[in-house]
């Protein structure tokens, strides 16, 4: 019998790896020292630089960076106008940062199930919490897997409601043809370093509509704008400028912009290693009856930034916590995303409640997420599907 690790068996690995991790080379290296030694840290070049390679990378007509994903969505909110007495719709199955967006602005979040194949939000369950007070629906690329955006497009806009993307997971997918990016209203990103390219904290919003984007600009500048056509009174002279409305300071920094610019060179090397590794994983794992793998979504030509595997407790004689402690012992080391949004006692506070998203819920009894990136080697992929197949074997039923 091949003896699992935390039964006593060798480990599968000597060295430990862990589900996420960023790639940085030569070229990173020197983009940030470059901008070290030049006159501007912040509000210089660099961050226009790397906007303008991010628009041609999403095809997106605006594109402003800012200092991490969660502002970008908080900027998202406050551009759309989100405030007291609004709704917006999410799914549970994100980083907390896609629903306490809203909750900054003062709105309601509604939490809508996700489709038990794709674990994408539903659109069915969205439109059927739409009320006159939603506002916004928060689709979340789950994974690097494109919502069923045309879909959310039809159901918001047929109501005047606005769809935010956050692309957290997805730079890089194309969604029917189209880059991620240039679809939804409002398309954000984030850039921490476990993400598919890396400013060390750094995000964006990406939209295609000027009003949008003006207001986008502003709120990320404290809403100052030195801009002569967006002033209310006459100008003082050349130092003039305006508060036009309540902003905060949510920039990048030019050292920051210009890892960006640097990582952004590299997405589709990053993108074609993620894709193969996503292949080998669906190859090596679609036949094993004790796992469910993530449904492929056809529309979506994914770059993935996360693979979860799904437990099939009815043939495994182990919880998903003792699996987890086992691929633990072969030094390879998981997580889990996500808890869902509404477990949390901050959420309790709120008055969610379990029970609300039944198939988010269940998904979260039985999920794990194994390693992925760009700088895994064969051989660690090889030990990934090893050590999840010795698993499976030992604790079948
Ligand atoms: C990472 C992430 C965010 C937040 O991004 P930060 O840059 O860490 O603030 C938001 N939504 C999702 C789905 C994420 O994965």
């Amino acid at each position: 019998m091949n003896r699992p690790a935390i039964e006593g068996g060798k480990p599968i690995r000597e060295t430990d790896i862990y589900y996420g991790h960023q790639y940085i080379d030569d070229a990173d290296i020197e983009a940030v020292t470059k901008v070290l030694r030049s006159d501007f840290l912040t509000c210089g070049p660099a961050i226009q630089k790397a906007e303008d390679k991010l628009k041609e990378i999403t095809k997106a007509a605006y594109a402003v960076l800012c200092s991490n994903g969660t502002a970008a969505l908080h900027i998202a909110m406050q551009a759309i106008g989100a405030g007291p007495g609004d709704e917006v719709i999410t799914t549970p199955i994100t980083f907390a940062a896609s629903s306490n967006c809203a909750l900054y602005c003062g709105a309601r979040v509604v939490f809508a199930d996700i489709d038990e194949t794709t674990y994408n939000i539903d659109p069915q369950k969205v439109e059927s919490l739409i009320t006159e007070r939603t506002k916004a629906v928060v689709a979340v690329d789950f994974t690097g897997q494109a919502a069923q955006l045309d879909e959310l497009l039809e159901i918001c806009h047929k109501r005047g409601i606005y769809l935010i993307e956050d692309a957290a997971h997805s730079l890089g997918t194309m969604y029917k043809g189209r880059p991620v990016g240039s679809i939804a209203d409002i398309t954000t990103m984030s850039f921490h370093p476990v993400k598919t390219v890396t400013a060390g904290e750094g995000g964006a919003v990406l939209t295609d509509r000027e009003d949008l984007y003006r207001r986008i600009a502003l709120y990320r500048t404290h809403g100052i704008t030195r801009n002569a056509a967006e002033l209310e009174h006459e100008s003082h002279g050349p130092w003039y400028y305006e508060q036009l409305l309540l902003g905060m300071n949510y920039r990048i920094t030019d050292i920051q912009a210009a890892l960006l610019d640097s990582q952004l060179d590299k997405l589709s090397m990053f993108a074609k290693r993620r894709k193969d590794i996503v292949k080998r994983y669906n190859e090596a794992f679609g036949n094993i009856p004790q796992l469910i793998i993530q449904r492929e979504i056809e529309e979506s030509d994914s770059v993935r930034h996360l693979y979860i595997l799904r437990l099939n407790r009815e043939r495994l004689s182990i919880d998903r916590s003792r699996f987890f402690e086992a691929m633990n012992a072969e030094k390879i080391h998981c997580n889990v995303h996500y808890i869902p949004v509404y477990y949390f006692p901050y959420y309790e506070s709120l008055g969610y409640e379990r029970g609300l998203c039944p198939k988010a819920e269940a998904l979260y009894e039985d999920m794990l997420t194994i390693p992925l990136y760009y700088g895994m080697s064969d051989e660690d992929v090889d030990s990934v599907i090893e050590a999840v197949k010795r698993i499976c074997a030992y604790y079948a039923r």
